[in-house]
């Protein structure tokens, strides 16, 4: 359903991912590698936040539209984005975040869920309520912890109703506490609500912990791609 295509990307002629090529199906899909490998590149590429220098990135068979289009927007809609740093709106509350992702991730799909405002509002209660935060939905994101942002801001991914959360660093700024909590979450999204969860992890015990597939980058290249289990020496 997601798959990239002899996948290059570039940045100013300096390449950052060659001829990558693979496919995701359901289930929990970890990326690895060492900084710089490319991982955080592919994460941006899946959503078309980054445009594919050669090759494609294909949703259901379809190229990912070019930056801008409605084509892509239409096709991120399904393509939910948690980030490292949380993203969210500092001023605005958890439940005020968590309506931003109602209009789909760039803001421009208002009404694409054809909610009314009230259902949006107990939509986006029901999903603070599903990451533990039901007590902190007008609590201002900026006075949250970093665990309380980053499940606020899985909430605001699964607002638009995506079939897959793409997770770039999702735990990479939390304490172990929250980051076991964060990676309960989206196991359960994944196991639950069978959405497809492609996360860049450090940890190699959170990859065996969450992951049945995991995918090594190295210098912008494929190098693994297996069960965790059988991850070698690759890295
Ligand atoms: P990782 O997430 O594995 O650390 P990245 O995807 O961030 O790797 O980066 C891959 C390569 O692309 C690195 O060499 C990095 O320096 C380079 N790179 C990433 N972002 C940019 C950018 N905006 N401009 C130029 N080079 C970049
Ligand atoms: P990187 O992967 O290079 O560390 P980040 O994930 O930190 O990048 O940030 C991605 C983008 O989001 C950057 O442009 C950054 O300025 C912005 N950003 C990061 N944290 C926040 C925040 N809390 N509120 C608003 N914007 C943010």
């Amino acid at each position: 359903m997601v798959e990239t295509r002899h996948l290059q990307v570039d940045y100013r002629g300096k390449r950052a991912l060659h001829d990558v090529s693979m496919q995701f199906g359901s289930g929990f899909t970890a990326v690895i590698g060492p900084s710089g490998a490319g991982k955080s590149t592919l994460m941006r590429a899946l959503n078309g936040l980054i445009p594919a220098t050669l090759g494609q990135v294909l949703l259901d068979g379809q190229p990912l539209g070019r930056p801008g289009t409605t084509l892509l927007r239409m096709q991120q809609r399904q393509l939910g984005m948690v980030f490292q740093h949380f993203n969210l709106v500092r001023r605005l509350s958890a439940l005020e975040n968590v309506l931003l992702g109602c209009l789909g991730s760039s803001g421009a799909l208002q009404g694409a869920l054809g909610l009314s405002r009230r259902a949006e509002r107990e939509w986006a209660m029901h999903l603070l309520n599903r990451v533990g935060l039901a007590d902190h939905a007008w609590q201002r994101a900026d006075q949250l912890s970093g665990g309380q942002q980053q499940r606020v801001g899985i909430a605001r991914a699964l607002a638009q109703r995506p079939r897959v959360i793409l997770a770039d660093e999702p735990i990479s700024a939390l304490d172990p506490r929250s980051s076991a909590e964060v990676m309960d979450i989206l196991r359960d999204i994944q196991e639950r609500d069978g959405l497809m969860v492609i996360a860049n992890l450090h940890s190699l015990e959170t990859v065996r912990a969450c992951a049945g597939r995991v995918i090594a980058l190295k210098g912008g290249r494929l190098v693994f791609d297996g069960h965790p289990a059988e991850l070698g020496s690759e890295l």
